[in-house]
């Protein structure tokens, strides 16, 4: 027969404010209470009701004013001497249960997931390049990559995100998800999640990716970052989600550390494409979850193409982008740049201030609230390199500035500058790149 010694459970006591302390911060400790055990007096000091606390210590450590101790019963305090006495290494679960719950629920959510958005079966491309980076993601995470393609006839596009690198594909093909609307999606990927828990939910930044990453954050109950420009993973196995913040001015890394799954959306071109592998293979895990139509209320009754679209020019896809700021000093002047761009098989861009200021359409805005572009070569022209406009362009494999001041920051990221006026530099330039190719034709 083994004897074995009854576990002593570690007090922890109860929180207990010490008279006169309290400075009246504005209730920090009743926001961090959560078992709502705290409530404010008149003089704005916590009144802990003792009953409910689970001595948790957030509010001790929240408190600036070290107002807030814990207080604990004879007997308690007995025990916790006893335990110094034996050495006893405190558990982790004792000494913070939220903790613990955290790491139990985290635990049961594994893998990583790219929705694959499509309309009328053709997929947005940055699915591929979300499936590129949650290739990276998984590696590090240890787990899986897998692909939700959700829709009406799309089982090829299954085949598609094979090549692209998930090794398993959520298949959701049904009529009632012929048309996009956000509630039958809703519960689509809602569904899976229950069933599947992943970990990772990536989306593309675009209408439908948005629509559907909130509506999806806000009934699973966690957090979401929208236009994240890095993706990383941390020793703890958080997403790190980078983005900027307070309008462009500084790079913010966001973590849901409490919380699963953990979801980010990213803007088109903003992750580089992955190469296509067109062997490879993986599962499809077809599920034939589907909402009676009959309750979802939004009904597609015609679908009306943008009229304007064929006038519209991606940039986004572009190639060569040779891009104009507040320095063209007027919309007549960027007909210089459109025969440049137009030499390079390119297209013009342009900054805020130059969309701003009516010289050319909103399409055409390189940035934070323009587009994100990742071309070959990006030459800005009389463009001062604001971040917001930077984070919109910074990507490309290479970067040629034309401006007159040489502190200008856009010389920062340039891997070429040339310091002058560029009504001087440019015409040279298109001149020189007309010669060059004229000579090519005559050899
Ligand atoms: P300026 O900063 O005025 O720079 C003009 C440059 O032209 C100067 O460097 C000057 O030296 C040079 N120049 C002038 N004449 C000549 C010449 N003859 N030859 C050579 N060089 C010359 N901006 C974006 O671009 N995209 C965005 O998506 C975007 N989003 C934003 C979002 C928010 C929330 C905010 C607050 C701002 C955003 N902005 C964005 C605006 C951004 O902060 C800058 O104001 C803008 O990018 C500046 O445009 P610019 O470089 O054309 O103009």
């Amino acid at each position: 027969m083994s004897e074995t010694t009854p576990k002593i459970k570690k007090p922890r006591g109860r929180a207990r404010l010490l008279e006169g302390k309290c400075i009246a911060c504005g209730a920090r400790c009743e926001s961090s209470c959560p078992v709502n055990c705290i409530s404010m007096n008149e003089a704005g000091e916590p009144v802990v009701d003792a009953e409910k606390c689970i001595g948790c210590l957030k509010c001790v450590k929240v408190c600036p004013a070290q107002a807030l101790e814990m207080a604990f019963t004879p007997e308690e305090l007995k025990i916790l001497e006893q335990l110094a006495a034996a050495g006893a290494a405190p558990q982790a679960e004792d000494d913070d249960p939220e903790a613990a719950a955290i790491a139990r629920l985290q635990a049961q959510y594994r893998g990583v997931w790219v929705f694959v958005e499509q309309a009328d079966g053709e997929v947005a491309k940055v699915s591929w390049e979300l499936l590129g980076k949650g290739k990276e993601l998984a590696a590090k995470l240890g787990v899986g990559l897998s692909a939700v393609v959700i829709g009406h006839k799309v089982e090829p596009l299954c085949h598609e995100a094979f090549h692209y690198g998930a090794e398993k594909a959520y298949l959701l093909d049904a009529p009632i998800y012929a048309d996009y609307r956000t509630q039958s999606y809703l519960e689509a990927m809602c569904h899976l999640i229950e069933q599947h828990k992943p970990e990772v939910i990536l989306m593309g930044a675009t209408g439908m990716g948005r629509d559907l990453a909130g509506a999806v954050a806000t009934r699973v109950g966690t957090g979401l970052t929208a236009d994240c420009t890095g993706l990383d993973i941390d020793d703890k196995r958080n997403l790190m989600q980078t983005r900027p913040a307070f309008g462009g001015n500084i790079m913010a890394t966001i973590m849901c550390d409490k919380y699963r799954p953990q979801m980010s959306t990213v803007r088109p071109h903003v992750m580089q494409m992955p190469e296509p592998l067109p062997t490879a293979t993986g599962q499809i895990i077809k599920d034939s979850f589907t909402t009676p139509e009959d309750q979802v209320l939004v009904k597609v009754l015609e679908i009306i193409r943008d009229g304007d679209s064929k006038h519209k020019v991606d940039i986004g896809g572009a190639e060569f982008i040779v891009s104009g700021g507040r320095g063209m000093m007027g919309p007549e002047n960027f007909g210089m740049l459109e025969e440049l761009a137009k030499e390079l098989n390119g297209v013009v861009g342009a900054s805020r201030s130059a969309v701003d200021a009516g010289w050319l359409g909103h399409d055409r805005q390189v940035g934070q609230t323009g587009k994100t572009v990742r071309p070959k070569i990006y030459i800005a022209c009389g463009i001062s390199g604001a971040i917001q406009h930077l984070v919109g362009m910074q990507d490309a494999d290479l970067i040629i500035a034309i401006n007159r001041d040489k502190d200008a920051p856009i010389f920062e990221v340039a891997h070429y500058g040339i310091v002058g006026d560029l009504f001087q530099v440019v015409p040279v330039l298109t001149r020189k790149i007309r010669e060059l190719k004229a000579r090519g034709k005559k050899q």
